[in-house]
């Protein structure tokens, strides 16, 4: 595009290549970021700011450490080539204390425009010795640029495209700001004295204080915050008004004596609960909350046994083809006393299987239908559905939920999950949703071992596992995926199993699990483990949740560092099922203080409560409340747990608003309504 080409005619959905500078190339680097238009771009909001206004003396700044220098420069060296085609400009700058070389690399008219004898901001990495230090190619500011913006912001970047790049485009954009339209009514931003969109956006980039910052940010959030309200809110409506599937309360006694065991007493209480939630004159809208390993399949069994005998189908939607395979074959088994008929349905079915399996749900002839989200297809059509599970509901979206309940009137409806929301913040996020709580683990489990060991280890380590192999017992290692990057040290999972479990594990059966497997191959490979015609499972986090194998004791995560504790937590809780004694070894070599002491926080407790709660208070990788743990839609600047007071005001104005206009159709209310509608849309996707 020639470069005095003006703006084309700028609107809110123009796409960013319009803009200058921005290439083929660099379009699609933001659009990895998520950006495809101006409007992308200017809601693409700094993850914080670098404040120029305190900045460091030379000899007294941090090292090695994203700080400001104020000095004045002494000397400007010209434009000299080097190595390998670059070329390098120098500037030497310097205050009372002491002397800073700065250099840029590539970037040849950098010291241009620096005047010698005047002080300059400059913004980078300073390294060096305490009187002598060093900056690579730094952000150079002036004393006016910075009095006029003291805070820069800093964006989410991506490889190729950097935050001050990002910057340059906003900066284009920010007298454009008013193409944003105002989606908050006028008596809402009027009560809660909020920025108009359009002074917001442009505040959030280029603040002109602390305090204009925050006030752009507060405004942002509670946008964000209203939309996600409404969206739950408007769901959860849905949900109340119909009548349900009207149920007899019947005890489950027959069911119990069935079984080959005894249920815990936290057993008995939930499915009691349950029970009569389902006999209530609302449709049940419950949360079966209990740590991994508690038994929560067992209880959901109860509740689909009793939905059965009332006469109606229930279906049981679980977040991967191998829990889903899994469910349907234990189910099976504990309900064929009853001549439950059970049914499978997956995505990677073939067709015929599909449209027989679809006919018989249709027709009533299946009691029991399990399945990944092929279950929420259109196709997918019940007869009588009466209830409907969601096994490891984290990992679905409240979109999916909403899916799975539109499939009947209004189905009785049960979501099971390991991972325990604070009550307050799940009141706000579900509402009236009710709770029951698996506190009690069946008898006769010894407590998981879990050991943190880096990789210089892992002979030892896989000493252990042959032993394991031959006292017959199975052990799973999990490793990244492979897609992951080479350069971050991560060995990809085929790598892995050829060069190192196989390796070190010359004798034993080893399987390789991931998810590029057709789902053919992977239930093929799941199965000769569950049937122990493997003795170790080299695996993605594809065996996360929910998989059953109690003959497998020992867990291995490599590069355990990539993962939050719940996630941790989950993967350890595949072991120690059965009787035996069982592992759990966490190999990373990362050096990192916070990672230490969050593995060895996890050696230290079996407590599922209480690893959520240091999630929360930490906030490592997969927080507690990323979209992954509460399967709501990725929010962008808001915060569920730091802001949860602008989500209760964002709730009653959610409520107020849509008792006056349900279905947001009032055209003040129209912004708000394709809010909704692209929030919930991200969310919809499964991970
Ligand atoms: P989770 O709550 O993690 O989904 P599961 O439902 O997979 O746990 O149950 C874990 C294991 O405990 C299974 O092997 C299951 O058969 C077993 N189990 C469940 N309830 C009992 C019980 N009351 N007594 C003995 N074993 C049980
Ligand atoms: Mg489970």
């Amino acid at each position: 595009m020639p470069e005095n080409r003006a703006l084309p005619p700028l609107c809110a959905d123009t796409p960013v290549r319009y803009l200058k500078g921005v290439g083929p190339k660099t379009a699609a680097r933001f659009e990895k970021l998520g950006i495809l238009t101006l409007a992308g771009l200017l809601c693409h909001y700094p993850r914080k700011y670098q404040d120029f206004s305190h900045p460091y003396g030379i000899a007294e700044a941090p090292f090695d450490t994203e700080c400001v220098i104020r000095a004045e420069v002494m000397a400007k060296q010209g434009l000299r080539h080097i190595s390998g085609g670059r070329s390098l400009v120098r500037a030497t700058a310097g205050d009372e204390t002491a002397v800073l070389e700065i250099s840029w690399f590539n970037n040849p008219y950098a010291a241009d425009r620096l005047e010698l004898g005047q002080s300059y901001y400059f913004e980078g990495l300073a390294e060096g010795s305490m009187l002598r230090r060093r900056m690579i190619n730094p952000i150079v500011r002036t004393e006016a640029q910075v009095c006029a913006a003291p805070l820069m912001a800093v964006y989410p970047q991506t490889e190729g495209l950097s935050s001050g790049q990002i910057a340059k485009c906003i900066a284009q954009l920010l007298p454009h700001a008013e193409l944003l339209p105002e989606p908050l009514p006028a008596e809402m931003l009027q009560k809660y004295r909020l920025l108009g969109k359009a002074e917001a956006v442009r505040a959030i980039h280029c603040p002109r204080s602390e305090e204009e910052a925050y006030a752009a940010r507060r405004r942002l959030i509670y946008e964000e915050l209203l939309i996600l309200q409404l969206g739950i809110v408007r769901m959860k409506e849905r949900n109340v008004t119909a009548a349900g599937a009207p149920m007899r309360e019947i005890s489950p006694a027959p069911f119990w004596r069935s079984l080959p065991f005894a249920p815990t007493r936290a057993q008995r209480n939930a499915a009691a609960e349950i029970l009569a939630g389902m006999a209530g004159p609302h449709p049940m809208n419950r949360l079966l909350q209990g740590d991994v390993g508690s038994g929560k399949t067992l209880v959901a069994a109860a509740a689909i046994w009793a939905a059965v005998q009332n006469g109606y189908q229930a279906a049981l939607l679980a977040p991967t083809e191998i829990l889903a395979a899994q469910h349907a074959e234990t189910l099976s088994k504990t309900l064929a006393p009853f001549n439950i008929r059970v049914a499978l349905l997956t995505g990677g079915m073939r067709a015929a299987e599909k449209r027989t399996t679809l006919s018989a749900v249709r027709a009533g002839e299946a009691d029991l239908v399990i399945g990944t989200h092929a279950l929420l297809s259109q196709g997918v059509e019940f007869a009588r559905l009466g209830l409907a599970v969601i096994d490891e509901q984290h990992r679905f979206g409240v979109r999916q939920r909403g899916l799975l309940a539109e499939k009947a009137k209004a189905p009785h409806l049960l979501v099971m999950s390991a991972t325990p929301i604070p009550r307050t913040l799940g009141l706000l996020l579900y509402g009236d949703l009710e709770i029951s709580v698996l506190d009690e683990l069946p008898p006769g489990r010894t407590p998981v071992k879990t050991r943190y060991i880096n990789g210089a280890r892992r002979k030892d380590l896989y000493g252990f596992l042959a032993q394991e192999i031959v006292a017959g017992h199975q052990v799973y290692i999990v490793c990244p995926a492979i897609e992951e990057n080479p350069a971050l040290g991560l060995s990809a999972v085929k790598t892995y199993y050829e060069q190192t479990a196989k390796a070190l594990l010359p004798a034993a059966r080893i399987g390789l699990l991931h998810g590029k497997l057709k789902p053919k191959e992977k239930a093929a490979v799941m199965e000769d483990f569950k049937a122990g015609r493997l003795d170790a499972l080299v695996s993605t986090t594809v065996i996360e949740v929910g998989v059953d194998v109690p003959n497998a004791t020992v867990m291995v995560i490599e590069n355990a560092e990539r993962y939050g504790l719940s996630a941790l937590h989950q993967l350890r809780g595949r072991v120690g099922r059965g009787a035996a004694e069982s592992w759990c070894f966490l190999v990373s070599d990362h050096e990192s203080d916070a990672v230490k002491e969050r593995l060895h926080f996890l050696c230290g407790t079996a407590d599922g409560f209480a690893v959520a709660q240091y999630d929360l208070e930490h906030r490592g990788p997969g927080d507690f409340f990323g979209s992954r743990q509460h399967g709501l839609p990725d929010l962008q600047i808001a915060d569920l747990m730091t802001d949860s007071r602008t989500l209760q005001a964002a709730q009653s104005e959610a409520i107020a608003l849509l008792a006056d206009d349900p279905a947001l159709c009032a055209p003040g209310h129209a912004l708000l309504a394709q809010g909704v509608a692209s929030l919930f849309e991200k969310a919809g996707a499964l991970n």
